[in-house]
């Protein structure tokens, strides 16, 4: 198997201001851009029954998602979910490289509409770059204030929707307003603004390049099948520009340097597949603008393999679909089906009641007046429903065992009860008896949770 080469070069450590460019990278990753933002700006504002619809209330150690409602009990979900996310994006990476990076990762995402807010401040890659160089004066103070300033409100409003997913969003609005959100949320709303505003205003790309460790770890999941953005050297080479193409034999690329001045990690994708590279696919945009106006093919950059026939004009959609049948596709493909299967089982067969005991320590057997063995128990029974609802307790597995005290207690909607319960049984010849627990929900839903102890006779 032929195995893809990535090449390190050394970043250079200034500010990178990337030209604009038009095309439909930019417009996949401009709708990427709303659509992740639609849903992470607007989802903390959905309302179910009478409560907010998506919640991590870590207070209440609780999640509501719609009419789900997570437990800590429910943890196995999350891990499950963590292993699916996990296999997903090295799917996608072993599919398609770094689009993860290039249109979804929310430094990207960020990055864009800081850089889209910078744009419209201080005008383009070129007078940005100058404005760098120049010194401070009232004009460059002006726009540098009003681009922070817009910054600022962007990650502040970013700040308050992530903490309005732990702790609900409009009490947390009627706090801010009051000046008093609390130590925790008002710690995470500046920590989180922060973060947003020095992580996207500042240092950009280069989160992708030294930060993150996806951009470290990703070569290993590349193959020779793997599709990246990439340059039809055989096509472009030998590059000339276009006064110089008469004389000498020129391939495509007319060496115009547009790949280069829109990356917005500053390399040459001509030089070959490099780690910095975040497949943006805007050199590809800005290559095809190029090649129509002097009329030749689209495509001399674009997402390919590093197979001998992916550099041929396949099409991208029969690049995909032949990536899909390799063995690495196909086993990634088996794991998500079995933990997405996994998730449904757990999800279905899960029971919205619990019950746990506790033995009483203080006093292990008594004999009652009527001459049985009494012991006694504290309950924690779990109602997992958003509605109230009664259960019956009854004892099993322990000969003539029986309740001393009611056997039914009425438990609050999504709440623990705690109970304390005496169980009676007529002495028995072992020093310790298996008993169980069950506990049946009253509600028509069939709920039953059942919970094992021991029962202690005299010495
Ligand atoms: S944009 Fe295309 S034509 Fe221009 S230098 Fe890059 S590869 Fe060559
Ligand atoms: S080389 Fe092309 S695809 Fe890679 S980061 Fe630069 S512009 Fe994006």
């Amino acid at each position: 198997m032929t195995v893809a080469t990535i090449t390190f070069h050394r970043h250079p450590p200034q500010q990178i201001h990337p030209r604009e460019t038009a095309g439909r990278y930019n417009r996949l990753r401009w709708a990427m851009v709303w659509f992740s933002q639609v849903i992470f700006y607007g989802t903390c504002w959905l309302r179910w029954d009478d409560r907010q619809a998506v919640l991590f209330d870590i207070a209440g150690r609780k999640a509501y998602l719609f009419g789900l409602v997570l437990w800590p009990q429910d943890a196995l979900l999350l891990a499950w979910l963590l292993v699916l996310a996990a296999t997903a994006l090295f799917f996608v990476t072993a599919l398609a490289g770094r689009v993860f990076c290039g249109f979804a990762c929310p430094q990207t995402v960020y990055t864009a509409i800081f850089r889209w807010i910078e744009a419209r401040i201080e005008g383009d890659h070129l007078a940005r770059a100058r404005r760098d160089a120049a010194p401070w004066g009232p004009a460059k103070l002006a726009r540098r204030g009003s681009k922070f300033a817009l910054w600022a409100l962007v990650a502040g409003w970013t700040g308050i929707t992530f903490v309005g997913y732990f702790t609900p969003m409009q009490p947390l609005l009627t706090d801010l307003a009051a000046g008093a959100p609390g130590p925790w949320a008002g710690a995470w709303i500046v920590g989180y603004a922060l973060f947003t505003f020095v992580l996207a205003g500042f240092a950009r790309e280069m989160v992708c390049l030294h930060m993150c460790p996806y951009a470290r770890f990703q070569g290993v999941m590349f193959d020779a099948d793997t599709l990246t953005i990439g340059y039809d050297q055989p096509r472009g080479e030998p590059r000339r520009p276009r006064g110089a193409r008469q004389a000498e034999p020129a391939g495509d690329c007319v060496a115009c340097n547009q790949c280069v001045q829109v990356c917005p990690t500053g390399i040459d994708i001509r030089d070959g597949l490099q780690y910095q590279c975040i497949n943006c696919g805007l050199c590809a945009d800005a290559c095809d603008t190029v090649m129509t106006h002097v009329g030749a093919p689209t495509g001399l950059i674009r997402m390919m393999s590093a197979q001998p026939g992916g550099h041929a004009a396949h099409g991208y959609w029969r690049e995909i679909a032949r990536r899909l049948r390799t063995p690495r596709a196909l086993a990634y493909l088996v794991v998500m089906a079995a933990v997405s299967l996994a998730m449904v089982w757990q999800l279905a067969t899960r029971v919205p009641l619990q019950l746990d005991v506790l033995r009483d320590r203080q006093s292990l057997a008594r004999e009652g007046a009527d001459g049985r063995i009494e012991n006694s128990y504290t309950l924690r029974l779990l109602n997992m429903r958003e509605a109230a609802r009664s259960v019956a307790i009854e004892v099993r597995d322990l000969p003539g065992g029986a309740l001393i005290g009611p056997a039914v207690h009425a438990v609050e909607a999504g709440r623990v009860s705690t109970v304390s319960i005496t169980v009676a049984a007529p002495p028995g010849e072992r020093r310790q008896q298996p008993l169980r627990l069950q506990l049946q929900a009253l509600d028509g839903s069939g709920d039953r949770a059942e919970a094992a102890s021991v029962f202690f006779n005299p010495r």
